[in-house]
């Protein structure tokens, strides 16, 4: 099934809604590998669990064309093959899954009240898995070409760029593992790195640099994408020079790194100075009985197999809470 394809495939959230109870163990907000993790093993702990995403289930993960490093799959799985397998096995141990908007939390004694979609839901726990969404660049066209010669996501619409000439802009993991599914579309792929080293893990570095349509613009920075109906051409500033330059191009693929989905928690829940939430070894957050998984809490390491470590973790420590609160 393709993302366009499970998109359409939800049901509508009022449907849902109304069939829906109001007493739940732990809501977790967020649908990504963390909050799925999250509901299988809330799941097998014997607690009811309400799911709630605002999007598609898998998250960022579902739109990876092949994950080589979960565990498990030593010849890589599809990001949609991953979320599919996770919401499955979500329901199998009982989770609900609501589609909607998670927009305030509120602590009313013992009890938290989560508000989506202007509806309130009642929980004794909740696990905040609202992971991140793609950091945009701020440059003059980027926002009236997006769709239009500007993406964000190389496995949504790569196939609309046979034999086009395309840049990617970003040195990280992101950039680079699109950078090389594009290629199986694409004519060119040019990378727009900022620096002239990567920030890229090194197997997928050396599977770029050795590609053969994959070529890099190094220490060279976007300033400006144009066109008028669609992406026709890109200014660059060369870092090293000062100068810019003007190339042809038929789409600009952006990867510059993420921020945290945590605007409805500002006032409630403490954040660091990007966004992130902080927390503890055990994955609470400054307030009791609200805890955090994956992407969206302050960590080194980003990745579908840690996201999946804290959703657990972070549903044994709402069990406990939860015990221990009766
Ligand atoms: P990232 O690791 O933060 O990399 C962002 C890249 O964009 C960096 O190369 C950065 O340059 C560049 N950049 C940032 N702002 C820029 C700007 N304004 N203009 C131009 N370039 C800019 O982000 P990511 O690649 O999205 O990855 C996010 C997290 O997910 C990471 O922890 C990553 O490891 C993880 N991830 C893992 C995998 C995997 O393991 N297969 C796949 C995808 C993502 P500098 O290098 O100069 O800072």
């Amino acid at each position: 099934m393709t993302i366009l394809n499970k998109i359409a495939a939800q049901p509508k959230i009022e449907t849902i809604i109304t069939k829906m109870s109001h007493g739940h163990d732990i809501i977790i907000i967020g649908g990504g590998p963390a909050g799925l993790s999250a509901a299988i093993y809330a799941g097998r702990f014997g607690l009811k669990s309400l799911l709630i995403e605002k999007a598609i289930l898998g998250g960022l993960a579902s739109t990876t064309f092949r994950i080589e490093n979960y565990p498990g799959f030593p010849e890589g799985i599809s990001g949609i093959d991953l979320a599919n397998k996770l919401e499955e096995q979500a329901r199998l141990y009982g989770a609900k899954i609501l589609y909607g908007n998670a927009s305030a939390i509120e602590i009313e004694k013992k009890f938290k009240i989560v508000e989506v979609d202007k509806k309130t839901f009642k929980t004794k726990a909740i696990i905040l898995a609202s992971g991140t969404d793609p950091k945009k660049l701020n440059i003059p066209g980027e926002k009236k070409l997006r769709g239009r010669g500007v993406s964000y996501c190389g496995t949504c619409d790569g196939p609309f760029y046979k034999d086009k000439n395309i840049l990617v802009i970003g040195g990280g993991n992101s950039a680079v593992e699109e950078a090389i599914f594009l290629t199986r579309y694409a004519k060119k792929v040019s990378i727009v790195h900022r620096r002239d080293k990567l920030r890229a893990d090194h197997a997928l570095a050396k599977q770029a640099r050795s590609h053969p349509k994959i070529f890099m613009l190094w220490n060279s920075i976007l300033e400006e994408i144009k066109g008028s109906e669609r992406v026709e051409e890109a200014v660059l500033k060369n870092t090293t020079t000062g100068k810019n330059s003007t190339i042809k191009t038929d789409g600009v693929f952006v990867y510059v790194g993420s921020n945290p989905q945590t605007e409805f928690l500002k006032g409630t829940i403490n954040l660091d100075e990007h966004g992130f939430i902080t927390t503890t070894g055990r994955l609470t957050t400054s307030q009791p009985g609200i805890f955090v998984a994956g992407d969206v809490r302050q960590k080194t390491l980003r990745q579908i197999v840690t996201a999946a470590a804290d959703g657990a973790m972070a549903a044994d420590e709402a069990r406990k809470y939860i015990e221990e609160a009766k």
